[in-house]
């Protein structure tokens, strides 16, 4: 079905899927197509585009839309749907008190839109109780940045893994999540054959094509692999004791833990060859120049923080870091995972970079905001809230722009609670989602190419993204519903926004004023945009002082901890995680009746080349499904010969908490007693391969961010023989 262009020419956006932020080039064709370009001039891609970011064109139709609010599965008016939010959320409130309400949003929304769904819940609302799903993504890294650094500030930029001399990718199939950098380090590798790549990884994935060294630990290994790199790094004298006294605190008691990882227990602990570990530290050792990626391996952990904390350690320990080629780079894996954390859109974050637990912070933010309330304490986590909702502590609940009862751990349990929900509000750009058939009232919300905003990607760089369709139907920007809702709550006069523009310099203003007087987050440079500058803005890292953006940061240390000085954290160790069961009746264990038929192996999840979370993009590119047509599992030969499948057959999956089933792929890229299995599909024909149905909803203590990749799960034939 063919879209209406709303501008004639050639739009400058950004591509709406993954943490690189590419710009994208979309011309409106008179045929109600749109052809796409990379944008060359944009400092991310620079013109290349990966399979999801060109096929773009192919899933702009109007196809299965949410074009007109519904109440009960009815259509509705805007002002009827928009009244009944108003009026649950404010009766719910003055009955049962703020903290009764939540919202889950997410790393789709713009930067707009989550400042003003931040704003109304912290400051209006007075509630802490808006998190999302980069919560899923990458909250370890946050808690990981603000225990060494003193805030969640990234060091470097994409730049850096082109002169880098050695490239680390730990936890993270670059060559399929994140294409396009993949691709500017083949090109770095091409054109000097010294670049050397090492990946560290369980499974051996695409990424591996380009390594020059694939490690295979043993899962959640990474912070003991790391810890036994510092100890190495001194053993070796190429600790920078210049730039530790200087510019760092804690070292001694981290090289003290790091030594008890002697060679012989870090072989046992991670599986691999002493030689293995020993290329690697050697390798890390004497290239200067080391930039150290890593993503949801290292994140979607129970100990996840401990690891990205362990990453860290070394590249203070040598000083490598905030400098050309150097530095530890968290990519993340949402377009606007890093705007989220700009606006205080984690439970735990103020806005702004401010911090919920500190008193100066809140007062600031509320006489900023001139609001009636702030919130007193950090909110629930993604799990905990979906807890919350079960337990009936949580009473109305709004979900924006994402599909948690396919993404969630205990998925099916998440759906049990949106059922037992007094009230669940629902935007969403797609007519039909699990969680939107659970909604007592759907938001038609404007999709990409019609919404008007701006998003940051990985390497702190704020890019446009800019309309070039006309909305369908009745479908409305999300600050526009929020907006709505606020005044219809009695708090009209604070969200009177005229567009995106005003409430982009509301944002930069705050985050001028919350950060007078240091780098981090200072948008000064940035306030009072004029819509015409809003419109024209070009892609700029942050902190954008009047001097303009900043590319590094830590180099000459000026971290921001008092006293300036760097963390070292000395990492817990094996920890056992609180567990977080979100449905009461998921209790039990695996197959306790049938377990001598069974395998029990660990479940490692991800996602797939061309698929995009839950497929309501790009499942409508018939190029895309192409790729990989259907759910699989990926499973090693000796674990499918001692449960007895062949090749191609049907396997049962299941845990405590679900079932899936997949057809099974037999393969060495996955380590014994280790399985993968995408995370993508769901929906009325693929409903028996939602993956986050089987995983439980462990999490890590620190960040709150589930371990999706470490369940146990009993594997079998289907139907059993
Ligand atoms: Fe889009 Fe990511 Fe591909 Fe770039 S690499 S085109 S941002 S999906």
């Amino acid at each position: 079905m063919s879209v209406e262009p709303v501008l004639g020419g050639t739009v400058k956006t950004t591509c709406p899927y993954c943490g690189t932020g590419c710009g994208v080039l979309a011309t409106p064709r008179p045929d109600g197509t749109v052809a796409i370009a990379g944008d060359p001039d944009h400092p991310a891609n620079f013109g290349r585009l990966c399979s999801k970011g060109a096929a773009l064109g192919e899933t702009l139709g109007l196809a299965d839309r949410l074009v007109h609010p519904r109440i009960g599965g009815a259509r509705a008016s805007w002002d009827e749907a928009l009244d009944l939010v108003a009026r649950r959320f404010s009766e719910t409130i003055a009955a049962h008190g703020p903290d009764s309400v939540a919202f889950y949003v997410s790393g789709q929304l713009l930067t707009e839109d989550y400042y003003i769904a931040n704003k109304l819940m912290k400051g209006f609302i007075g509630s802490g109780n808006i998190d999302t799903n980069s919560r899923l993504c990458m909250s370890s890294s946050v808690a990981g940045h603000v225990r060494a650094f003193g805030a969640d500030t990234v060091p470097g930029t994409y730049e850096d893994l082109e002169h880098a001399d050695l490239v680390v990718l730990v936890g993270s199939n670059l060559a399929w999540c994140h294409p396009v950098l993949y691709q500017r380090i083949a090109a770095a590798k091409a054109a000097r054959p010294d670049l050397r790549i090492v990946l560290i990884d369980p499974r051996r994935t695409a990424t591996a094509d380009l390594a020059d060294l694939h490690l295979a630990l043993a899962p959640d290994a990474d912070a003991a692999l790391f810890s036994g790199l510092l100890a190495f790094l001194d053993e070796a004298g190429v600790v920078n004791t210049d730039y530790v006294a200087r510019h760092t605190e804690g070292f001694a008691a981290a090289l003290d833990a790091a030594r008890a990882w002697t060679l012989p227990r870090l072989a046992r602990r991670t599986g691999l060859a002493a030689d293995q570990i020993l290329s690697f530290f050697r390798l890390f050792a004497v290239r200067e120049k080391v930039v150290t990626v890593y993503s949801q391996g290292v994140n979607q952990s129970v100990c996840g923080t401990d690891k990205v904390n362990a990453i860290l350690n070394c590249h203070l320990a040598t000083g490598r870091i905030g400098r050309e080629g150097m530095g530890p780079f968290s990519v993340t894996g949402q377009p606007n995972a890093m705007g989220g954390r700009e606006v205080g859109g984690l439970a735990n974050m103020l806005a702004a970079h401010l911090r919920l637990e500190d008193a100066a912070h809140r007062d600031l933010a509320q006489g900023f905001w001139q609001s009636p309330a702030i919130a007193a304490k950090p909110g629930l986590k993604a799990v905990d809230l979906f807890r919350a909702v079960g337990a009936g502590r949580i009473k109305a609940l709004w979900i924006m722009g994402t599909n948690p009862v396919v993404s969630m751990p205990e998925a099916d349990g998440v759906a049990d609670a949106l059922r037992r929900c007094p009230f669940v509000a629902v935007s969403d750009i797609m007519a039909r989602t699990d969680t939107l058939d659970l909604a007592h009232v759907a938001l038609p919300a404007a999709g990409w190419g019609e919404k008007d905003g701006t998003v940051t990607n990985s390497e702190r760089r704020i890019s446009r993204q800019r309309p070039f369709l006309a909305r369908p139907g009745e479908a409305r920007p999300d600050w526009w519903i929020i907006a709505e809702v606020a005044r219809r709550m009695g708090f009209g006069e604070a969200f009177a926004y005229e567009g995106p523009a005003d409430i982009f310099d509301e944002h930069a203003r705050l985050s001028a004023a919350g950060n007078a007087g240091s780098r981090d987050f200072d948008l000064s440079g940035l306030v009072g945009l004029d819509p015409a500058g809003y419109e024209s803005l070009a892609p700029v890292q942050w902190p954008v002082t009047q001097a303009g953006g900043r590319t590094r940061f830590f180099a000459e240390g000026g971290f921001f901890h008092p006293g300036g000085k760097a963390r070292f954290v000395v990492p817990e160790g094996e920890q056992t995680s609180a567990t977080g069961l979100i449905s009461p009746s998921a209790r039990g264990e695996i197959d306790r009746s049938e377990r001598h038929l069974l395998l029990t192996v660990r479940l490692n999840s991800g996602r797939v080349r061309d698929h995009w979370h839950t497929m309501t993009r790009t499942g409508l590119s018939a190029r895309l499904s192409g790729h990989i047509a259907e759910p699989y599992a990926e499973i090693h030969p000796e674990d499918a010969a001692r449960a007895g499948l062949r090749e191609a057959e049907i396997v049962r999956l299941r845990s405590p908490h679900g079932e899936v089933l997949l057809r099974c792929l037999m393969t060495d890229r996955v380590r014994p007693g280790e399985i993968f299995a995408p995370m993508h599909w769901n929906g009325p024909f693929a409903s028996k391969a939602r993956i986050d149905a089987l995983v439980e909803a462990r999490v890590d203590p620190v960040s709150g961010q589930p371990a999706l990749k470490g369940s146990r799960v009993s594997i079998a034939r289907y139907p059993a023989a």
